[in-house]
């Protein structure tokens, strides 16, 4: 282990949270701090749950903006985009359109796999450590296809045909048998046995608890600011105090763009608005493995004895208010997909922002300050990629190289 060092990580959702429980781990003193009352109760509060550790492919694709130029013509699509005068978003979405072609999506895919296998082991480390209950576990994840040319092209970028199984529509039927009313419109599924699901807020608050038990964390309720002290260094201060801290992570999930920018670095994160619903499912008609329609981008996944529902990009939201349309438009697919559905009770609305890159690779490492790390923009994979993210820091922290 390096010195022990004093460190302020700034954002307790998922991101935050587990790059001070590997600090911690590795011997260091942390400080937390958090505007909310809760911890996890912004983009990591109700999130899909998938732990999707094989199927990675950022939104950025070849053949993205052709299908993007379909979904705006149509009244309720995956994807909406509402164009604004705002700079953030042209320049957001000029470098998205730079990555939408197979070599690049290539490229970042392997970048996020190696994050999202390094988060598959330690999170069965920090597991088998006794971390409190968050819901784990492995059911595996199948991705359905309904249209024939999309999965042909899903099926030609399998890597590891043992972790990404090719299946035909009755095969997708065995191994979901819930979902087995959607055979007739499929072209085939992938399913990855070994991807997992939890519900983030739970783990947040088993990570919080964890680190409350350290006497070497504390944690601090109010908003951080930054300020620049030197061409070198910066200071993280809060509710007027500056706190005493040899280092500052910052993550601060889509804040850390304003949180930023008056020290002049102007961070390519856009907040993508998503949804998602809860329901109570009668026990027979909720499916065990995790299941993503594809066509629809919608996520399915069974939490304890409840059903969560995820989808939709809205670019162009700028909040996470509730759109009760949007939230109409997702029950009723997922009643079309799923008919036994509709028995349920009324589902628990959702909405967050994911906090993404263009390229869907987040931002973990050095700033050219020399006391500041960044732990930022892991859009819609932020539960996945957290655990490899703060072990990317931590070993930043300790001099080895990332
Ligand atoms: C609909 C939807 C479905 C999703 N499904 C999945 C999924 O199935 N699997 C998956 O891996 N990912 C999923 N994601 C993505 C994932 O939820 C996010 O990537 C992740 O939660 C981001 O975590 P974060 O810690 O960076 O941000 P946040 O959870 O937003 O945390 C940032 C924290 O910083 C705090 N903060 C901000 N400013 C300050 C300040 N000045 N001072 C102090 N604190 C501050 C905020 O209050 C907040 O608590 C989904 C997202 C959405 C919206």
């Amino acid at each position: 282990m390096s010195a022990r060092r004093t460190i302020t990580v700034v954002g307790g959702g998922v991101v935050g949270l587990t790059t001070a429980y590997a600090l911690i781990q590795a011997g260091h003193t942390v400080t937390l701090v958090e505007r909310e009352d809760q911890v996890g109760s912004q983009a990591s509060f109700g999130n899909g749950g998938q732990l999707s550790y094989r199927y990675v492919r950022p939104l950025a694709d070849a053949g993205v903006p052709l299908d993007a130029v379909s979904w705006l013509f149509q009244h309720h699509s995956p994807i909406s985009l509402k164009l604004r005068l705002d700079w953030h978003q042209w320049r957001w979405l000029m470098a998205f359109l730079g990555a939408c072609n197979a070599q690049t999506n290539q490229k970042n895919t392997a970048k996020i796999l190696e994050i999202a296998l390094r988060s598959q082991s330690v999170l069965q480390h920090w597991r088998q450590e006794g971390l409190g209950d968050f819901l784990w576990r492995k059911p595996g994840k199948l991705v359905v296809y309904r249209d024939a040319r999309k999965f042909a092209k899903a099926a030609r970028a399998v890597i590891n045909p043992q972790q990404e199984q090719v299946l035909t529509p009755a095969d997708c039927a065995r191994v979901e048998p819930a979902f087995g009313s959607l055979t007739p419109v499929l072209a085939g599924g992938i399913f990855s046995p070994e991807d997992e699901v939890a519900d983030c807020n739970l783990f947040c608050q088993a990570l919080l608890a964890a680190l409350e038990a350290s006497p070497d964390f504390c944690r601090v309720h109010g908003a951080a600011q930054l300020e620049e002290t030197t061409t070198e260094r910066c200071r993280v201060r809060v509710n007027g105090i500056v706190q005493d801290t040899d280092l500052v992570v910052l993550a601060a999930g889509l804040a850390s763009r304003s949180l930023l920018q008056p020290l002049g670095l102007d961070l390519p994160l856009y907040g993508l608005k998503g949804y998602s619903l809860t329901m109570d499912a009668p026990a027979a008609t909720l499916p065990s493995v995790s299941v993503t329609d594809y066509d629809n981008r919608v996520v399915y996944a069974r939490l304890g004895d409840r059903l969560r529902i995820a989808a939709m990009v809205d670019i162009g939201a700028l909040d996470a208010r509730i759109n009760p349309e949007r939230i109409e438009a997702l029950r009723r697919l997922a009643v079309e997909t799923l008919p036994a559905l509709s028995a349920s009770s009324p589902p628990t609305p959702w909405a967050g922002m994911r906090p993404a890159t263009p390229t869907g690779v987040p931002i973990v490492g050095r700033t050219r300050w020399r006391n500041m790390l960044l732990n930022v923009g892991h859009g819609a994979l932020g539960f996945t990629l957290s655990g490899g993210s703060a072990l990317t820091i931590r070993d930043i922290v300790e001099g080895m190289a990332p």
